[in-house]
């Protein structure tokens, strides 16, 4: 178990029930963002990897779908005791591979536990419907059997609560699972699979498998996997539904968004410029239900965004495990030069940088940025449309609320938006036109919890069924009707 700093070393796989150090793999350094140290190394599963995980996974399918779904959640409810026994340590070791500050990651861990929840329920979730006498003496009834060994493929920002979305529904339907968290972050589902694994889950039920590409792109192709959950960005979403679906197999893949942020002339001020500054700059902008273009509405501007720039001037910067610190570092090196390229390009298309996040200079060798504003953005700007996943904020300044839903619904993305207002029909009238999945009334995260599904639209999502609340029972279960007649 990697857990601090001074234990540097190869983060295992979890392979039928036992812990792998595999030798002789390329691999990827896991830092510390807020510091630049290096925590670990990550092995990449190779093929035989990644044959020996699944094919685990599917002899352990044959016994695991014929425990009674009431005993299977047993499991789930000694994963979610240890879960929270362990949250506090969780969260110190999410903090320091990805960065995010101390309560940021409480909440995703938080979050992560309402997942296992709700997966506990699975006995009611799963039943079917009945109906006697649908001919004469012909009965009718709809089950929902497991699909086999399913497979899960997740992003850097939530390493705790998204491989959540995932698995504890997967299993408590009956499947087995291979998870290939991100690699940039293997630390704290390597910790949260320890947990589970205590929690006494049958050897090969849940496999755990570092890599990038071509350890996803081998499970993608391998026979014996049935299903794919995907969360990451929007090409490799694509990519990952094109190549799942035309091997046959079921897949959901949710993408990244760029998500707008429309306020209303008689919006609460300094309430909703607190939810915009949480939305806007929350774990350092590294989530995709960030807000990422502001559109104030006719006279909404002037206060509003006075009081942003004070407020945005005003943020705690630092390494997200001291007190106090209200954003954190970006997840590496490589990401910061990124986003940076998208605060210079924003300064070359000619928007106003209100408050510029370069000036921020940490000293201790981390991954920082201030955050940033651009005022007079407008839509045909590189940084208007593409997702910048940082603590950039856009400012697109509209006359009208129709004008704000045909500037939204022109996106390509279609994740969460949400309107500050204190008039009743215009946020009803936004909620009902606006083609984006997730909408917020004066709510700058349109998070679902984890009993509703996570509803991305357009390029935020590819596939039928989302992730988590009954979508995530439908995805992980086939229907079968059987009639039935006795003589
Ligand atoms: P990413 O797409 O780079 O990586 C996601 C996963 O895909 C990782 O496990 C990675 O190893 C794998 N991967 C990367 N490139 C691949 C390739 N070419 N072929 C096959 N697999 C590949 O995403 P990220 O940078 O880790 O995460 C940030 C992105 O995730 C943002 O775009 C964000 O909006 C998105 N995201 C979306 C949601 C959502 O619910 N829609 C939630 C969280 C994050």
């Amino acid at each position: 178990m990697i857990t601090t700093e001074s234990a540097v070393g190869l983060v295992g796989f979890y392979v039928n029930g036992a812990w792998e150090k595999p030798q002789g793999r390329k691999g990827l350094a896991i830092t510390n963002p807020a510091t630049g140290a290096v925590l670990a190394e990550a092995p990449f599963a190779a093929a035989e990897d990644v044959d020996r995980a699944v094919r685990s996974a599917h002899e352990a399918f044959r016994k695991w779908r014929a425990v009674p779904v009431v005993d299977r959640v047993q499991v789930l409810y000694r994963f979610k005791a240890l879960l929270e026994e362990h949250a506090a340590e969780v969260a110190a070791i999410l903090t320091r591979e990805n960065g995010k500050t101390a309560d940021d990651s409480k909440m995703e861990v938080r979050r992560g536990i309402q997942m296992v929840e709700v997966a506990c329920g699975m006995p009611s979730l799963m039943m079917g419907d009945a109906l006697n006498d649908v001919a004469r003496e012909i009965d009718c009834k709809s089950i929902r059997q497991p699909l086999g060994v399913c497979v899960g493929i997740t992003p850097f920002n939530f390493p705790a609560m998204v491989p959540l979305w995932m698995y504890p529904f997967a299993i408590a339907c009956g499947n087995t699972f291979v998870l290939k968290p991100s690699e940039k972050v293997p630390l704290t589902p390597t910790r949260v699979i320890e947990l589970l694994a205590e929690s006494g889950l049958p050897a090969g039920v849940l496999n755990l498998i570092h890599g990038g590409k071509e350890t996803v792109d081998a499970l993608l192709h391998h026979p014996l996997v049935k299903a794919v959950s995907f969360v990451g960005s929007t090409p490799v979403a694509k990519y990952i539904y094109s190549t799942s679906a035309s091997e046959g197999k079921r897949v959901q893949a949710l993408g990244g968004a760029k998500n707008h942020l429309v306020v209303m002339p008689d919006a609460n001020l300094p309430k909703t410029v607190e939810a915009i500054i949480g939305s806007a700059f929350g774990a350092a902008g590294e989530r995709c239900l960030a807000g990422s273009v502001l559109v104030p509405v006719g006279d909404a501007a002037g206060p509003l965004l006075d009081l942003l720039a004070q407020r945005t001037e005003a943020l705690a910067v630092g390494d997200g495990s001291q007190a106090g610190i209200e954003m954190g570092p970006l997840v590496s090196a490589e990401h910061c030069r990124r986003v940076t390229g998208y605060i210079e390009k924003g300064v070359t298309e000619g928007a106003t940088p209100l408050c510029d996040g370069r000036r921020y200079k940490s000293g201790s060798g981390g991954f920082f940025l201030g955050p940033t504003v651009f005022d007079h953005v407008t839509p045909e700007m590189t940084i208007a449309q593409e997702e910048i996943f940082g603590p950039v904020l856009c400012v697109i300044r509209v006359k009208t609320l129709d004008e704000a839903i045909a500037l939204v619904n022109r996106s390509p993305y279609g994740n969460a938006t949400s309107i500050f207002t204190s008039n009743g029909k215009a946020a009803r009238e936004y909620s009902s036109r606006i083609e984006v999945g997730m909408v917020g009334v004066n709510v700058g995260i349109a998070a679902p919890m984890a009993f509703f599904p996570f509803t991305g639209w357009k390029n935020s999502f590819f596939g039928d069924l989302h992730a988590h609340g009954k979508d995530a029972v439908a995805f992980y279960t086939e229907q079968k009707v059987i009639m039935s007649r006795w003589f």
